[in-house]
């Protein structure tokens, strides 16, 4: 106490000094990335609490996700010396979670409410809705849940819905089902996520006492990643930050740059309405960046000042010593080269001992990471997927698989199984029981079973419905012996009904899901049957690393927000990737601004090194097509970026041939099989290579081997998994 200066405010700026020691009244942190947002919030919390302000349990702190409250928490017992109970500390709808169970009588549920998950939502909404007799094939059930969910993220109970914001939807039912639904939730003693914030906000709307009791309790209230709160998290706040006579004493740290999360409701003006709400508040800019080196935020710099209508602020870098390398961008051939090109780069990176926990691949979206994943796996590099599944851990391509192994084996019955009823079939449990039953009595497998049942007389739906599944069977089987596995798979997928049932979702999960799927029927062209494919997932699948710990991370861009790694990579910046189709189709500034900022973030992740990436080719199962490198690739000011690769020019003149890439709708052009575009060993062929007898190799599907013959461009090698194989030289990397 003698020390003008504890010690845990030693190393700040002037001003985050400031937005730690201002305490008291309204605060808004208003800064870029990497300029220390997180850490002041989190040094604030400490030194509230060891000024003596506050206990721990008067402190509301807001996190954007599970894991940056994880790290909180361990920062501030770090900071502390000794781990800290009984913190409010946690996402929004965790820290509703707990209030609500406090209150849950007010909104007639009681303390031991359960949360649903999305398949028992489904299941309600589609009591609810059945007596309606709705054209589910119009409104399907999904989207009647969006419809609610988007309703709840607003604060709107069924109560405030006016009829002018009466969806179409169901011809005008929408606003009684919301209502039914709520009213069934409440009767099973339950709720849904979007009800937690919802039903809070209610409790502290409607009871004073309440709300007083929680203004008594928080002293103070920290939030973190502001820019990305919606309407309800916002009104939740206000409601609790706001007390009579006295200051609220709330401090939000955000970046306008950075909000990424308006297609989830999230409204960036709350932070521009901040000095509104709370009058008298304090505005700190942060403008010292301590995690890039001064190359990449240059770099990312120019590319977020193409966007209008930022609020504007300075970023200067903060690290005297890390002027650093340019952002590289790197021009490839195909995915399959990028996830090559990144996985090598890893395995030197990692050999002149840099760690795997600090480097990140950074995606635009989920289905991207399945090359890489292949390329770590067959290197043998521990990779962990964030925030997310291994691709084919992701439950609609188990689904899939699940479809392709039946197709190659119809004995299989776990995989009939999982399918069976999905999509929805009628098949309960008692009619699987009796399947089950079946099948043992006549020793046949369940494919057998059904078959058998079918050929019986009778009627009904579910009779109906599984005679479509056996039929989109039959068809499979004829496609694949005479069109080809590619062909054959897509086929059955949508004969089955299994893609339908993507697209009638309005999750906003389901066109992720999609895009799983098509990435999944593209990896199927790389292998010459079935079988061959499925044995290599089956491969590619068992085996995880658990014990180890250091891992590169594998995640979205949206993923990544808040987060930091020493090297960073950024696949994909291609038109139609990144920027996003959708965004492009949309047409609007909104959505290409809020993809460049999601650019912005990528960028300033990265610590010391980021690279970029963009293929000339990406395929759209049998066929290429060209690729335009992303407007984001020119934008990024040429004094602070390395091309290397195919350049910038001979990418224009790919651009300006006429096959322009796009990524067209699941069935469109598919059958066309047969492309103009040159394929990647029309390119290689013919180029002598200069790979040497006895040298190291690394091949992208059979790992590494060592050469025993070259012959121009092809190579003889012994696998040290699969034995000799002669394989073209293009397909191979030297490694010694
Ligand atoms: P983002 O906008 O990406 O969420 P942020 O503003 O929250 O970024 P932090 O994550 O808090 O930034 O900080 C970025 C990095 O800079 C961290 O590694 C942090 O420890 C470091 N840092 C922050 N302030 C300082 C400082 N005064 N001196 C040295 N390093 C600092
Ligand atoms: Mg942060």
């Amino acid at each position: 106490p003698t020390r003008t200066t504890p010690e845990y405010l030693d190393r700040l700026n002037p001003e985050q000094r400031e937005a730690i020691e201002t305490t008291e009244g309204p605060l808004l942190i208003l800064a870029g990335a990497g300029t220390g947002k997180t850490r002041v919030l989190t040094t604030r919390f400490a030194h509230i609490l060891l000024t003596g302000r506050a206990r721990p349990f008067q402190i509301l702190a807001v996190t954007f996700t599970n894991k940056a409250a994880r790290e909180m928490r361990q920062r501030i017992g770090a900071l502390l010396g000794e781990p800290v109970e009984g913190l409010w500390l946690g996402t929004f709808h965790a820290l509703c979670a707990r209030m609500l169970r406090r209150h849950a009588e007010y909104v007639g549920l009681t303390s031991a409410f359960t949360i649903l998950d999305t398949d028992d939502q489904l299941r309600l909404i589609k009591q609810v809705m059945e007596p309606y007799r709705i054209d589910t094939k119009r409104w399907p059930p999904q989207g009647m849940l969006g419809v609610i969910q988007r309703w709840k993220d607003r604060g709107l109970t069924p109560e405030r819905v006016t009829p002018a914001e009466d969806s179409d939807f169901g011809g005008g039912a929408a606003r009684r089902i919301y209502e039914e639904y709520q009213t069934r939730l409440k009767a099973v003693n339950a709720c849904d996520f979007g009800d937690l914030m919802l039903h809070m906000v209610e409790i502290l709307r409607n009871q004073p006492d309440v709300l007083a009791q929680y203004h008594r309790l928080f002293r103070y209230i920290l939030v973190d990643e502001y820019q990305d709160t919606n309407t309800i998290q916002y009104l939740w706040l206000r409601l609790l930050a706001k007390r009579d006579g006295y200051p609220s004493n709330i401090a939000c740290v955000g970046d306008d740059d950075q909000s990424i999360y308006s297609w989830r409701g999230a409204e960036v003006e709350n932070i521009l309405r901040f000095e509104q709400d709370f009058p008298g508040a304090r505005i700190v800019r942060l403008e010292r960046n301590y995690r890039s080196t001064a190359q990449i935020l240059a770099a990312a710099a120019g590319l977020i000042a193409h966007n209008d209508g930022r609020l504007g602020k300075t970023l200067r870098p903060g690290r005297e010593d890390a002027e650093g390398e340019p952002v590289q961008v790197v021009g490839v051939w195909d995915s399959d080269e990028e996830a090559r090109i990144v996985a090598g780069a890893v395995e030197r990176l990692r050999a002149d001992g840099h760690g795997l926990a600090e480097m990140a691949i950074l995606m635009r979206a989920g289905f991207q990471t399945r090359p890489f994943e292949e390329q770590l796996m067959t290197r043998g590099i521990p990779y962990r997927v964030v925030g997310g599944l291994r691709f084919y851990e992701r439950a609609e391509i188990r689904d899939c698989l699940a479809y392709l192994r039946v197709l190659a084996q119809p004995a299989d019955d776990l995989a009939f199984e999982r399918i069976i009823n999905v999509p929805r079939r009628g098949m309960g449990t008692a009619a699987m029981q009796k399947l089950h039953l079946d099948a043992r009595q006549h020793g046949v497998p369940l494919t057998g079973a059904v078959a058998a049942q079918l050929g019986a007389p009778g009627k009904g739906k579910t009779r109906e419905a599984l005679l479509g599944l056996m039929d989109a069977f039959a068809r499979a089987r004829e496609t694949l012996a005479r069109e080809g596995h590619v062909v054959a798979a897509e086929q059955l997928l949508e004969d089955a009904g299994y893609l339908q049932m993507w697209r009638d979702d309005r999750s906003p999960e389901a066109p992720g899901r999609l895009d799983n799927i098509r990435e999944l029927l593209r990896a199927l062209v790389d292998f010459a049957t079935l079988e061959g494919f499925l044995e290599h997932v089956a491969l590619v699948t068992e085996g995880e690393d658990a014990a180890s710990e250091e891992k590169i991370s594998l995640m979205t861009l949206h993923g990544a927000k808040g987060l930091e790694f020493d090297t960073v990579f950024l696949p994909g910046w291609e038109e139609g990737v990144f920027p996003s189709q959708r965004s492009l189709d949309e047409g609007g500034l909104k959505s290409l601004e809020e993809e460049r900022r999601l650019a912005y973030v990528g960028l300033t992740r990265a610590r010391k090194r980021a690279t970029i990436l963009h293929a000339a080719r990406r395929r759209v199962y049998a066929n290429w097509q060209d690729a335009i490198p992303s407007r984001f690739i020119e934008e990024l000011p040429d004094a602070h970026v390395r091309h290397s690769g195919q350049s910038m020019q001979e990418r224009r003149q790919l651009a300006a041939q006429p096959s322009v890439f796009a990524f067209g709708p699941l069935t469109a052009g598919r059958r066309a099989a047969s492309s103009t575009a040159p394929r990647v060993t029309d390119v290689y062929q013919g180029t002598p290579t200069e790979i040497p007898v006895g040298a190291r190799v690394f091949h992208q599907k059979f790992g590494y081997g060592v050469v025993t013959g070259v012959d121009v461009d092809r190579l003889q090698v012994n696998f040290e998994q699969t034995g000799e194989k002669r394989v073209m030289a293009g397909f191979v990397e030297q490694v010694s």
